[in-house]
C-alpha cells in the first residue's frame, strides 16, 4: 500500500478536491473518486461510452466507504462556499442515454453525483461558461473503415461508416444516424457553424497506418443545417 492510501479518508478527499479545483476552477464527485484512486480514468471513459451500467459497480470499494467519501466531499464543498451546478451526464453513444452513477439509482444520490462545484472566485461569466461546457453532450465518434469488408453485428449489412458498439461494429442505419451527411474537413468556418447549429452530429475518424492513430476526417451533420449554413455563407460572400 502506498503512503497515500494509508492517510485518513478526509485528507485524501480534501487533497483530491483541492487539486481538481486549482486545475480547472471546479470539481465533481467523479473527479474526487478518480483523485483518491477508487476508480481509474480508463474505467470512467468506458462508463461514459455506455459500457458500464453504473459508476459505483465499477469500484471495488465498499459502498459505505463511498458514501463516507462523498459526504466528506459535500462538507468540504460547503466549507469552501463552492457554487453547485447540476450537470447532465449523457453517454457517448447515439442513444445519448443518461449515465447512472449509483447502484440504486436514487434521484437524490444521482443529483449529488451529477453536481459540479464551482469556485466562487471565478467571474459569473466564467462560471456560466464552465457550466455550459460541462453540459454539452460528448462527441459521437463514427469510424470510416479502411477496408470495406465489415459486417454490421445487428443487421448483417455494411456501409461507408461504422460505430463501434460493445458487441461489434454497427452500421449508421442501425444506430439511427443514416440521415446525416458527411462534411469533409477543410473549411473551418463552415465546419464550426454547422456543428454549432446541427442538433445531431458525429466526428468522423479514420485510422492512419503510418501515424498509428485515428485522425479526424470531418463530421456527419444534418443535411438541412448544412444547406442553410452554406447558403448564408454564400449570401454573405456575394452581398
Ligand atoms: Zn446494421
Amino acid at each position: 500500500m502506498s503512503r497515500n492510501n494509508r492517510s485518513p479518508l478526509v485528507d485524501r478527499v480534501t487533497q483530491a478536491a483541492n487539486t481538481a479545483l486549482a486545475a480547472q476552477g471546479y470539481v465533481s464527485p467523479v473527479e474526487v473518486l478518480v483523485g483518491i484512486r477508487w476508480i481509474d480514468p480508463g474505467t470512467v471513459k468506458r462508463w461514459q461510452q455506455g459500457q458500464i451500467d453504473c459508476l459505483e459497480a465499477a469500484m471495488q470499494t465498499n459502498p459505505s466507504r463511498i458514501t463516507e467519501a462523498m459526504e466528506l466531499f459535500r462538507v468540504w464543498a460547503a466549507q469552501n462556499q463552492l457554487i453547485p451546478s447540476e450537470t447532465q451526464y449523457v453517454a457517448r453513444t447515439p442513444q445519448r442515454q443518461t449515465l447512472r452513477f449509483s447502484r440504486g439509482g436514487d434521484p437524490k444520490i444521482e443529483a449529488f453525483y451529477g453536481t459540479h462545484w464551482i469556485s466562487p472566485a471565478l467571474s459569473e461569466k466564467k462560471r456560466e461558461r464552465l457550466a455550459e461546457q460541462a453540459n454539452r453532450p460528448p462527441d459521437l465518434v463514427v469510424v470510416q473503415p479502411l477496408k470495406h469488408e465489415w459486417t454490421c453485428h445487428r443487421c448483417g449489412g455494411t456501409g461507408d461508416f461504422l460505430v463501434m458498439e460493445n458487441a461489434g461494429p454497427a452500421c449508421l442505419h442501425c444506430v439511427g444516424l443514416d440521415d446525416l451527411e458527411f462534411l469533409p474537413r477543410g473549411d473551418a468556418l463552415l465546419t464550426r457553424r454547422v456543428r454549432a447549429r446541427s442538433a445531431r452530429s458525429a466526428v468522423v475518424v479514420r485510422f492512419s497506418r503510418t501515424r498509428e492513430r485515428y485522425e479526424r476526417q470531418g463530421l456527419l451533420v444534418e443535411p438541412h443545417t448544412l444547406a442553410e449554413v452554406q447558403q448564408q455563407l454564400e449570401a454573405r460572400e456575394h452581398g
